[in-house]
């Protein structure tokens, strides 16, 4: 059985505070796209943990975690990630790396920060760690896959190919100074030293622990509005964050996905550039932005202030459909617990005309939020264990944004811990009906 967890918004829903939970349950927990460009945030017994290519199974002894082929390999960084869990009394982890993930290069984090440098005001906020280059590289079919570094020949003539095209591009675009053909190859050569032990054919890997019935959770990065297609385009990230594209990117059967969790935070967060309707700004933001998270809202890979508004109930449905959520989760209601009031964005008014259904983006900058306020319940819920023991105005919440995005929320997050999580219903799998 595959599960995905997966973002409805904008990232940063609490995606592997949710996975780490549910990673109890698994024998294996894959990530599929991305890279070391966003982090998970976990605390548990071990500690306050950031992860950022690492799958968050990987505090478990019983758990396999996978880094699939969609995915971007940073070498050093996944090195050093590991040598933080070690240094922090983590039990060594079983990690498979799939020998088909492309790589990511020294340079692709230079001319991240060259393009946003040309782009000046007109970036697209990228964190710079060299996401947008790589699957430029991957899709212009000049990136390299990892097993290509084991042979010598291939590394050569691949490496020969890319710098003479990225030097032209440093020259000429701009004007940085060009790559050493020998330094990369020595680079590489090192590198793959550090990967060798954890390559491996991950989709038979899969394929085989499907057969066994064992159960594999997929864990997104990112959420539905920074996907290249269906999201904010082009203030997106550059790997589909969609729970459908857990099987490309970790080499799976698409109808071997049964559930689909959509992890959505109660109210909306944002990083980078883009409309964000519900955004609030001033006092107002300042204090939430300050409540936020564990320890405020801010990137847990970059360090910067994340935009925060409310609720946005038009974005989250469209965030849930995106992703044939099966069903989502609610995560930190807690920090709402300072409000005497609430407002939740029902709907947008563009120009005059009122609609829930989420727009294509460039009329995202013409929408008007539509709010509807609901009363706040004025405590602290953080440490109650029953969902029946939440306050009134509190499940009321809930109950009108389950409704607002047409999608069942079985789980509601009061803490960031990985205990508190409070089950409202039953999980739902699409295997068992
Ligand atoms: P991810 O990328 O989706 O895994 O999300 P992040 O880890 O970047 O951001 C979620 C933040 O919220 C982290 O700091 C978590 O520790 C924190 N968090 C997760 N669930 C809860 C919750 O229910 N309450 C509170 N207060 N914080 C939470």
């Amino acid at each position: 059985m595959v599960r995905a967890i997966v973002g409805a918004n904008w990232g940063d829903e609490g995606k592997g505070k949710i996975t780490d939970l549910l990673a109890g349950d698994s024998d294996v927990v894959v990530r599929f796209q991305g890279g070391a460009n966003a982090g998970h945030t976990i605390i548990n017994d071990f500690g306050r943990f950031s992860l950022h290519l690492l799958p968050s199974g990987v505090f478990y002894d019983h758990v396999t975690s996978v880094l699939g082929n969609g995915i971007a390999l940073d070498i050093p960084k996944f090195i050093n990630e590991l040598d933080s869990l070690r240094k922090n009394g983590v039990p060594e982890p079983r990690i498979l790396v799939s020998d088909r993930a492309q790589v990511m290069m020294p340079y692709h984090a230079a001319f991240d920060s060259y393009e946003e440098e040309r782009l000046a005001g007109q970036s697209y906020g990228s964190t710079k760690s060299g996401i947008a280059p790589f699957f430029s590289d991957k899709f212009l079919k000049i990136g390299l896959q990892v097993n290509e570094l084991f042979s010598d020949e291939v590394l050569e003539s691949r490496l020969r190919k890319v710098v003479e095209i990225k030097n032209v591009m440093l020259g000429f675009l701009y004007h940085k100074p060009a790559l050493s053909f020998e330094a990369l190859l020595n680079e590489m050569r090192r590198q793959r030293e550090m990967i060798r032990p954890y390559l491996a054919d991950t989709s038979a890997f899969l394929r085989d622990a499907l057969k066994q019935g064992k159960t594999i959770l997929l864990e997104g990065q990112l959420g539905t509005l920074k996907d290249p297609d269906h999201g904010i385009y082009p203030m997106v990230t550059s790997s589909s964050t969609l729970a459908a594209y857990g099987a490309v990117g970790a080499g799976i059967p698409p109808y071997e996905i049964k559930d689909i969790i959509a992890v959505t935070k109660a109210y909306s967060s944002a990083v980078g550039a883009g409309d964000f309707v519900s955004e609030l700004f001033g006092e107002e933001a300042e204090e939430l932005r300050r409540r936020g998270g564990d320890k405020g809202e801010y990137g847990a890979t970059t360090g910067r202030p994340r935009r925060v508004g409310w609720y946005d109930a038009v974005a989250s449905k469209y965030g849930c459909v995106m992703q044939g959520a099966t069903e989502a989760v609610l995560t930190v209601l807690d920090v709402l617990g300072y409000l005497p009031e609430i407002k939740i964005c029902t709907a947008y008014d563009i120009d005059g005309k009122v609609t829930t259904d989420f727009p294509v983006t460039h009329l995202l900058s013409k929408a008007r939020p539509v709010f509807t306020t609901l009363p706040g319940w004025k405590c602290d819920i953080r440490g109650i264990k029953n969902y029946e023991d939440l306050p009134e105005n509190c499940k009321k919440y809930i109950d009108f944004i389950e409704e607002s995005i047409q999608t069942p929320i079985t789980m509601v997050s009061n803490g960031p811990e990985r205990q508190a999580i409070l089950r409202r219903k039953p999980l739902i799998t699409r295997s068992l009906s």
